[in-house]
């Protein structure tokens, strides 16, 4: 990602020194570099990665802000693998250090763990390989109440400080220090005692997402004086993100017709619901000359890695995948991520486009949303705790054209957002004057009304029969009795979307042993529109055309080229810095 903020001011070094950070002239920089590959049989790092590894291997205390997924682990399991001694690491979830020893354990790097469920004779060893000076282990993964209940540990700990061979503190989801953060844990308040007891070792805090007065918070709580804070910014500056409507018939002719115009002998993804899709979306594109294969978790493993090994080396050009498509995948000049249905959450939605542009140039991320998508994926996550919730803030993302796509995923993720950032590499921005104010207010009553004789009569609506419903279309007996639309039938949808997201609707499930359905009920705010006062608008796009314009990341706005740019380092070591136009520098 090109992108990096630098909006907290460093106190300790300048822009120069920290520069020295990103290079590999360091006593350790051969080891780290062959570990890289020969141990996490990585090709190379991601930005941040090496100036964080580089910092820690130097000594420093260091907070990390980096997105979910883009590697943060990596920055604590390189220096542990590269140190005499053995790393500490406190993490939240047990769940969390599963997953890490499993996959630490996939790679040949021993790592061990401590919770509250270690048997006697675990901890026993674990405790005794903390003293040994052949350590047996280069990580150990311990709880945050481990650190705070367990005297032994602390004094094991201790000992192994003592003979230095203790080599690096690691606190993952750092930001559960503060109570100011968004998931306070007691006993993250108590891990002071680290640095307190152990100050020569170097700390490493990590987090995806904390603001400026969460950090400093964590940092008076942990004791550490000054830490370097690096923060990688969420946002992808060569990424133009759009969403289109998806009317149902007409989206695979339009999908197929931008991969052969504008994606003409580009390679892309184009991420569908299930593996159904997967098989009759490519298909589809292949009726239509492309060179597109299906990928699912269901296929043969073997077929899997052929898939992906001809896509990485462009001898098919677009894979239809399901998010099973993900791990591993790091092909760089992605043009083009389509989703042919909108993601469960939003950071489901950052990450899978996120595999656009790897290599910083232009590339596009284009959501088709439909609203019958939105009932499938809700039935598929109705057993997660806040499935529906992250659900519904991707529908939020989708319809609402009030905002810049990128502030909408700023908010999401904890950042400072300023209206700069987007460079018009939205569609919201681009096309803000296409866009107009409705009243929905009367539609709305119409709905409300709808839902009421349904309630009346004792019957249950799907989504897609309170449109029908209201479309004037469904029994007879009942199209009497209710006022139907003038609205088209994506407008329509549109006006119920908005009515659930903001609770006027609500969705009700029901479980029967084959399915699970899903009905629309009037919410808590149903009420309001009884009164004459309340009124209710929204934002519609004035052409019914689905997109508002047929713009991407490929088109330079004329309009813009009064603005000075900065010029472009094309360094790896050196990623860019934020707000230039990577896109059009290299035209010019
Ligand atoms: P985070 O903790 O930031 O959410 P992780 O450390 O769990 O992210 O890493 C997410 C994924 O990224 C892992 O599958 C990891 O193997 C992969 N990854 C990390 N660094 C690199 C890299 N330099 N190149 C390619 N993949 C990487
Ligand atoms: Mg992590
Ligand atoms: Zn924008």
């Amino acid at each position: 990602s090109a992108s990096l903020k630098s909006s907290r001011a460093d106190p300790v070094m300048s822009k120069q020194e920290m520069q020295r950070y990103d290079g590999a002239d360091f006593s350790w920089s051969k080891e780290v570099e062959q570990q890289l590959k020969d141990s996490f049989h990585l090709s190379k790092f991601r930005p941040l990665q090496l100036r964080a590894i580089n910092l820690s291997l130097s000594g420093k205390d260091l907070f990390l802000v980096m997105p979910t997924g883009r590697g943060k682990s990596l920055c604590y399991q390189l220096p542990a693998v590269c140190s005499k001694g053995f790393t500490l690491v406190v993490t939240p979830l047990v769940s969390l250090m599963e997953d890490q020893i499993m996959y630490l354990k996939s790679i040949d790097v021993s790592a061990v763990m401590l919770n509250a469920s270690s048997s006697k004779e675990h901890a026993k060893t674990v405790m005794a390989g903390m003293t040994d000076p052949k350590t047996p282990f280069k990580l150990v993964y311990v709880t945050p109440e481990k650190i705070a209940k367990s005297k032994l540990l602390m004094s094991r700990l201790e000992k192994g400080y003592n003979a230095n061979l203790l080599s690096r503190i690691a606190v993952d989801e750092v930001h559960c220090c503060s109570q100011w953060g968004h998931d306070f844990r007691p006993d993250y308040k108590l891990l002071g005692i680290l640095k307190r007891q152990f100050p020569k070792v170097p700390l490493l805090g990590l987090t995806a997402t904390a603001t400026s007065s969460v950090l400093k918070d964590c940092e008076k709580i942990l004791c550490v004086s000054q830490p370097i804070t690096l923060t990688s910014s969420f946002n992808r500056t060569n990424l133009y993100y759009e969403v289109r409507i998806k009317d149902s018939d007409a989206s695979i002719s339009d999908v197929a017709s931008l991969i052969n115009s504008r994606y003409k002998d580009q390679s892309g993804i184009v991420y569908v619901f299930s593996q159904k899709d997967a098989e009759s979306v490519s298909s589809e594109l292949q009726k239509r000359d492309i060179l597109a294969y299906p990928y699912h978790a269901n296929m043969d493993p073997d077929d899997k890695s052929r898939v992906h090994r001809k896509w990485t080396s462009n001898k098919i050009r677009v894979v239809v995948a399901t998010v099973a498509f993900g791990m591993g995948i790091d092909k760089p000049d992605v043009r083009f991520v389509i989703h042919h249905t909108i993601s469960k959450s939003i950071e489901n939605y950052y990450q899978e486009s996120g595999r656009a542009g790897r290599d910083d140039q232009p590339a596009d991320c284009i959501i088709y949303f439909g609203f019958s998508d939105i009932f499938r994926i809700s039935t598929m996550v109705v057993m997660e705790n806040v499935g529906q919730q992250k659900l519904l803030q991707m529908v939020d993302y989708c319809q609402n054209i009030d905002r810049c796509r990128r502030s909408l995923m700023a908010v999401h993720f904890d950042e400072v957002w300023d209206d700069e950032g987007c460079n018009q590499m939205c569609d919201t921005c681009r096309h803000a004057k296409d866009y107009t104010t409705v009243d929905i207010t009367q539609h709305a009553r119409q709905v409300v009304q709808i839902l009421e004789l349904a309630g009346s009569m004792d019957e249950k609506l799907t989504p897609l029969k309170l449109v029908e419903a209201w479309m004037g279309k469904g029994p007879a007996k009942r199209r009497k009795m209710i006022q139907t639309t003038t609205l088209s039938r994506l407008q329509a949808e549109a006006v119920i979307v908005r009515l659930l997201l903001q609770g006027y609707l609500r969705e009700d499930f029901s479980f029967t042993p084959y399915t699970t359905y899903f009905y629309m009920k009037l919410g808590r705010k149903a009420p309001l529109l009884k009164s004459q006062t309340h009124t209710l608008s929204m934002k519609m796009r004035t052409t019914e055309s689905g997109s508002a314009g047929d713009t991407s990341a490929f088109e330079t706005n004329e309009k813009e080229d009064d603005i000075i740019f900065e010029p472009v380092v094309m360094d790896n070591s050196c990623p860019p810095q934020p707000k230039q136009k990577l896109f059009k520098e290299q035209r010019n």
